[in-house]
């Protein structure tokens, strides 16, 4: 004890905690809920964490987060809607009403950082635009002016240049220019603001010519193939059409048939990057990497809907397989996705602080507005449809699935996954804006001010993690009440 408590206050503390090496040296696979991070110092607010994260080893996202190539969680609305999450398009900006005054404008600016904010009727997005009030409208007003109402000091709206929904990053970025103004205004035919794009935003996005660099399909979209020969037709569709990324689509994607669309894929589009998987160890990952992979999607087993390790055998505890492929991947610069049982926002800090670059969610993802696929009742309930893509019900329905999941000549079909519903989640618009807030306040907690210095602490062995006991885990949970009711955000 006289080691650390010296007269001052300051001095030797002792070590505490595992490094992520230490952590994952025993033979057990861990899962996300096995552990937690340790605590670390706060100088800054979640706000200012940057999330910028590598999907490839040329495309970089501003938010690490990726919907799954199922069919009951990405068609074309998720899609566009996940991407403008990374491009730029603010959809939940800071927006204040007329009745506002110069003093909130202050307090916004030194809670976020910026000023520039949208004043709408009624204070909130989706609501009439009315003008803009950036800092140069307040700069020089005296202290006695911050009672003053916004009313009074915006820019109003009949002097605002905007930009109609739909419009492309490029365009936007051409009116900024013309307009020589910080912010754009989004606004819908009602004149209702929906987003705003930042200047600085198309500056950052500038700088990673690679994440819009189609012109006139800027939003980043990537689709998944298999490694059959007419994926083959479907991969020139896809090029034609302008993605950005291919996933190669295997539930086990260490295979001479994968390696060899890989080299298919380099030589033909040697510009495409490709994404091969799912692996779980560093010995399948090599021989993706040896093949060129751009990127590796990790996870086998534990998906929400899968039953691949009660059927194959096969698989690997996600946390465990998450670090391992990680370590060994990011030798050779390929950046991870961790695939499958995020079940919470804390469980993609966790992906993340294990080495993973982004994640792909399908439960997490399915039953919002913008996932395929009409909602139904069952007691009283609003639901929709998710489905394993190696779940029967899928294979009936979808070639393509049963491309991931069965060999072309087998002659019995074995289920991997199940298929079910969950409840309504509303709008990835809410949803998606939570995430990202969830995963600041992560960083934010350990100390981390962006995604990068997270990985750089890992590795270095600053960031400490510790195991849970089953009965950690349930102390960590809310436990002791009569009811409760779970509202996230
Ligand atoms: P979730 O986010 O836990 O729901 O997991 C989604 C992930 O599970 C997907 O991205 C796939 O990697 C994987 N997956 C999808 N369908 C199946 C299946 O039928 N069996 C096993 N894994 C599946």
């Amino acid at each position: 004890m006289a080691d650390y408590l010296i007269s001052g206050g300051t001095g030797y503390v002792p070590e505490d905690g595992l490094t992520a090496q230490q952590l994952f040296a025993s033979a057990d696979g861990l899962t996300y809920n096995d552990f937690l991070i340790l605590p670390g110092f706060i100088d800054f607010i979640a706000d200012e964490v940057d999330l910028t994260s590598a999907l490839t080893r040329k495309i970089t996202l501003k938010t690490p987060l990726i919907s799954s190539p199922m069919d009951t969680v990405t068609e074309a609305d998720m899609a566009i809607a996940m991407a403008k999450f990374e491009q730029g398009f603010i959809t939940d900006p800071v927006v204040l009403s007329p009745s506002h005054t110069v003093g909130d404008v202050l307090e916004a600016k030194m809670r976020h950082g910026f000023s520039g904010i949208p004043i709408t009727e009624t204070g909130t997005m989706g609501s009439k635009l009315v003008g803009i009030v950036t800092s140069r409208d307040i700069d020089f007003l005296a202290e006695k002016d911050h009672t003053s109402l916004l009313s009074e000091v915006m820019t109003p709206r009949i002097e605002l240049v905007v930009a109609p929904a739909g419009v492309t990053l490029k365009e936007a970025n051409e009116i900024l220019q013309r307009s020589k103004k910080g912010k754009l205004p989004i606004v819908n035919d009602r004149d209702e603001l929906v987003a705003i794009i930042a200047r600085t935003d198309l500056k950052k996005n500038r700088d990673y010519p690679l994440a819009s660099k189609d012109s006139h399909k800027q939003l980043l979209c990537g689709a998944a193939v298999g490694t059959r020969e007419d994926d083959k037709y479907r991969l020139d569709l896809l090029t034609q059409a302008g993605v950005d990324v291919i996933v190669l689509d295997s539930s086990q994607g260490n295979s001479v048939y994968q390696i060899a669309m890989v080299h298919y894929i380099k030589q033909k589009y040697p510009h495409l990057q490709v994404i091969g998987g799912n692996v779980v160890t560093a010995a399948q990952a090599k021989n993706l990497i040896d093949a060129g992979v751009d990127g590796l999607r990790v996870g086998m087993g534990c998906g929400s809907i899968c039953i691949t390790q009660e059927v194959m055998a096969c698989g690997r505890p996600q946390g465990t397989a998450v670090y391992k492929v990680a370590e060994y991947a990011r030798r050779f610069g390929v950046p991870i996705i961790a695939d499958g049982g995020i079940q919470t926002v804390g469980h993609v800090v966790k992906a993340l602080a294990l080495g993973a670059s982004t994640v792909m969610m399908g439960s997490l993802l399915a039953a919002t507005t913008e996932a395929p696929g009409e909602y139904f009742f069952s007691d009283g309930v609003r639901l929709k449809k998710y489905r394993g893509m190696g779940s029967l019900d899928a294979m009936e329905k979808s070639s393509s699935s049963q491309k991931r999941y069965f060999s072309e000549g087998d002659k019995v079909k074995i289920a991997q996954g199940v298929s079910g519903s969950i409840q309504d989640k509303g709008s990835i618009q809410k949803f998606v804006p939570y995430l990202i807030a969830g995963i600041q306040h992560g960083c934010q907690d350990i100390g981390a001010r962006s995604l990068s210095v997270l990985r750089s602490m890992m590795y270095s062995g600053e960031l400490k993690f510790e195991k849970r006991t089953m009965s950690a885990q349930i102390e960590g949970g809310v436990h002791g009440l009569h009811s409760y009711e779970k509202r996230l955000y």
